[in-house]
């Protein structure tokens, strides 16, 4: 991994360049969470933070880092379990009333949008969600969560107790400097439209879906 000092010999993998933009009082069905807005120069892409409570007291944070599935989170598509997710860790963080979701933009596992669907087309004809990613010539998985370090540090956020099935993204999160407590699971909406695409997740990209050991 490149360390802050050498950024600029790193010519492979651009890193990002975050700014914090501006924040606002973002009214939710469970809370009224705090919508920090940032923007990375290299990419153009701009990210969120949706934070409630004390955040940055130096206890650890409830937090979920969720990568943008604008057909899950905005279009309530059941292909997948991203919406469900989403609303799951919002709801658990008002509950606790302290607590973060990182919305990163990068739709698709990273592809983004027009190649997801994409994507869809080639699993209506059987692929699978790994497949499909490979036959258009991605690898399985393009997200990152650098960005996640700077969002972190501006809010003053010490250490996470993450909501996620992924132990890839603990494990890059951690690589990146971000001290993750605990593992909190999220088993959301399974359906019978999502069925196959999350025993994909769980046997070809090592997520931990014990219920569906039986399926
Ligand atoms: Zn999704």
């Amino acid at each position: 991994m490149s360390s802050p000092e050498n950024i600029e010999t790193d010519v492979a993998i651009p890193e990002e360049n975050l700014e914090f933009v501006s924040s606002c009082a973002l009214p939710m069905p469970w809370a009224t969470f705090q919508l920090h807005a940032f923007v990375d120069h290299v990419s153009g892409k701009e990210h969120l933070a949706l934070a409630l409570g004390d955040v940055g007291n130096g206890e650890p944070v409830l937090a979920r880092v969720h990568s943008e599935c604008l057909t899950g989170d905005a279009l309530f598509s059941q292909r997948c379990d991203c919406g469900a997710q989403l609303e799951a860790a919002l709801r658990r963080i008002a509950k606790e009333k302290r607590g973060v979701v990182f919305y990163l933009r990068q739709e698709g596992r990273g592809i983004g949008l027009l190649n997801k669907v994409r994507a869809y087309h080639l699993q209506d004809g059987g692929a699978d969600t790994v497949e499909a990613n490979l036959q258009l010539g991605f690898p399985a998985d393009m997200r990152r969560y650098t960005m996640v370090v700077p969002m972190a540090d501006h809010l003053g956020i010490k250490g996470l107790r993450l909501m996620t099935n992924n132990p890839r993204k603990v494990n890059a999160l951690v690589e990146n400097g971000i001290e993750v407590l605990e593992r909190v699971p999220l088993v959301e909406n399974r359906n019978p439209f999502n069925l196959r695409y999350l025993r994909t997740k769980a046997t070809k990209l090592g997520h931990l879906l014990p219920s569906h050991d039986n399926d």
